[in-house]
């Protein structure tokens, strides 16, 4: 009988934890950390790179050389890139 009431707290104290857990995933997941004063126009993604259309070369719109084309900006990894592109 003894060892059945420790097993009870046992599980009691198992499941206690284990919803803790649960709640702190559920807590975290719905509710990002963001990286403050980075700048990013999307809470979801922070960082989406975008390619270089010339070269290839993954670039981060923020901080790459842009143009706009026909209403829509264009990233480029380089200066040499972007007058590549125009020409
Ligand atoms: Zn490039």
């Amino acid at each position: 009988m003894l060892r059945l009431l420790l097993l009870l707290a046992l599980f009691w104290v198992i499941a206690r934890v284990f919803w803790g857990f649960i709640e702190g995933v559920v807590r975290g997941a719905s509710m990002p950390p963001t990286g403050g004063g980075r700048g990013s126009n999307s809470p979801r993604s922070p960082v989406k790179m975008q390619p270089c259309p010339v070269c290839g070369t993954y670039v981060v719109p923020g901080k790459a050389i842009s143009t706009i084309k026909s209403g829509a900006p264009v990233h480029f990894c380089s200066e040499k890139c972007r007058s590549e592109y125009r020409s």
